[in-house]
């Protein structure tokens, strides 16, 4: 079963993505995740994307397109979970391109809904671990030892670079205007879920993995 987790930044796609993980043995295909390493690494790529991440902006639907593909090719038997992608129309049809050609469909792309206000307060207080990708609110859910991961010894937690208010207000901007138009394509298409993301952190990985046990039944 491949599925993708869509809703603007801070709707907790990471996060449900997380609990899919450990629930189903999913694998997490996190176009922003592949574009940070990249940076880490200090890649060409890596390069390339720098500014237009911290600024916000989305980079180009070839440059992510490729990264999809890559991992597709490699794929085998996981069960996928395309997070933060696609962002655009032209990668939702990549995307359905890239699936064809192995063999593979989209069975299920879980919306998650949130009011906005709830977003800008869930962006200013998150930090996440640079080693694991844990992920952490400083209000709703902190780690056991202040400023420090509760899995990786002595890891330091950090803020995203893009997690601040100017890029913030970019980046859900670029949501509205390129990545919302995707509710109707994949309404259209039959296969959109729309899950209040509103609540506890179980309650919504909950009604989520009821909806996946109901398109493979
Ligand atoms: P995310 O971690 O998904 O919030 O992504 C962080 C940043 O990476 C975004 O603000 C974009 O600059 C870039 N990015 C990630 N995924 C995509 C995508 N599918 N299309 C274009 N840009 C992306």
């Amino acid at each position: 079963m491949d599925i993708v987790l869509l809703g603007p930044p801070g709707s907790g796609k990471g996060t449900q993505a997380n609990a899919l993980i450990e629930s189903r043995g999913m694998v997490q295909l996190s176009t922003g995740d592949m574009l940070r390493e990249a940076r880490i690494s200090g890649t060409e790529l890596g390069r390339q994307v720098a500014a237009i991440m911290d600024a916000g902006e989305l980079v180009t639907d070839d440059i992510v397109n490729a990264l999809i593909g890559q991992k597709l090719a490699l794929g085998g038997d996981s069960e996928f979970i395309f997070d933060g992608f696609p962002r655009t129309l032209a990668q939702a049809d990549a995307l359905s391109d890239l699936l064809e050609q192995h063999g593979r469909r989209l069975d299920a792309v879980i919306e998650l809904l949130i009011d906005p206000e709830e977003l800008v307060a869930r962006i200013s207080n998150r930090v996440s671990c640079p080693n694991c990708g844990a992920v952490y609110n400083l209000h709703t859910m902190p780690p056991a030892r202040e400023g420090y991961c509760d899995d990786c010894p002595d890891q330091k937690l950090a803020k995203r670079g893009d997690d601040n208010a100017e890029s913030l207000n970019t980046r859900l901007l670029e949501y509205y205007r390129k990545t919302s138009p995707l509710i109707g394509y994949y309404h259209k298409a039959g296969v959109l879920r729309r899950v209040d993301s509103d609540r506890d952190i179980d309650s919504v990985s909950g009604e989520i993995s009821a909806i996946l046990d109901k398109s493979a039944a």
